[in-house]
């Protein structure tokens, strides 16, 4: 079956034609060009933006704007963005980073969507032409969206105040077991003031381990005060299985690599 693509000057003159059905919106492709070459014969039709304003990185005044169309591999090599350049070489290979997007991110589904757990971490809205939304909000509702994603927003993060982790079996590129974000503030004695925990691989989409921050409030990282957080990591989970691993690994190595994040 044949694939049309029309390219559109605006995100609002896309918007109108991705409500006919079969038709998706393309990012890079590396997910949605593949499912169509692989038979998925639900996408007939593929509409682009072609607005430079969606492949713009703007960093001013400690906030961040990324268009939906920059890649990884821009963000990656980004002078002022090397607190999320671990997240973004975390997705893929160089081939993948130069074409996957940040919008195409957002909808990936686990083990994918590395860099929106990072993006789930630091509490970014999500910017479309109905307006902005915090992530957690869109990731939720996702699958109902028919929205272009225009832009995701958030407060730069100091890099000693932001980690992340991916845990793959198969290095440098593999798919992930599981993906860590966690962005610390603490206060001038060591403790931990305030946790943003999101996990990947944890469900069928990034998600808050909300337990385990709270359970890291007020304490200092060491291996005995942060073994209350470690324990309740695991609350609300429901770990995908994929070739990669089951969901019972998953759960069972999450408080692991949890514990190394936070006391490394
Ligand atoms: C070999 C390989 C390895 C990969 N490794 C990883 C990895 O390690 N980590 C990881 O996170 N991902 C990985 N991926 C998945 C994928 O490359 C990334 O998740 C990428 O960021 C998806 O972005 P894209 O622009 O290519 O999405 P696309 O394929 O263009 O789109 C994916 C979906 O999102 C929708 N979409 C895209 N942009 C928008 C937008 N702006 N507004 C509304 N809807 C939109 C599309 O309609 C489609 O439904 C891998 C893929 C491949 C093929």
């Amino acid at each position: 079956m044949s694939l049309a693509l029309q390219t559109f000057p605006t995100v609002k003159d896309a918007n109108a034609a991705l409500q006919a059905s079969g038709t998706r919106y393309l990012g890079g492709g590396t997910l949605v060009v593949r499912a169509a070459n692989e038979g998925d014969v639900s996408v007939s039709d593929l509409v682009r933006v072609a607005d430079p304003d969606l492949a713009r990185i703007a960093v001013s005044g400690g906030k961040v704007k990324l268009g939906a169309s920059v890649t990884m591999a821009a963000i990656a090599r980004h002078p002022e963005l090397a607190a999320l350049a671990p997240a973004a070489r975390a997705v893929g290979g160089p081939a993948i980073r130069n074409m996957a997007t940040v919008g195409g991110n957002l909808f990936a589904p686990a083990p994918y969507g590395d860099f929106a757990v990072a993006l789930l971490a630091l509490d970014a809205a999500v910017v479309t032409a109905n307006g902005e939304m915090p992530i957690e909000t869109f990731l939720a509702g996702r699958d109902r969206s028919r929205a272009i994603v225009a832009a995701v927003e958030f407060s730069l993060p100091k890099t000693e105040s932001f980690r992340f982790l991916k845990v793959s079996r198969v290095k440098p590129k593999g798919i992930s077991v599981l993906s860590i974000a966690a962005l610390l503030q603490r206060s001038a004695d060591g403790t931990v003031a305030s946790a943003s925990i999101a996990l990947g691989c944890m469900a069928d989409r990034p998600m808050r381990a909300k337990a385990a921050e709270n359970a890291l409030l007020g304490c200092k990282l060491t291996s005995e005060e942060i073994a209350p957080a470690l324990a309740a990591a695991g609350e609300g989970i429901t770990p995908i299985t994929d070739p990669i691993a089951s969901a019972w690994y998953r759960a069972e190595v999450l408080p692991v690599h949890l514990g190394r994040l936070l006391l490394s």
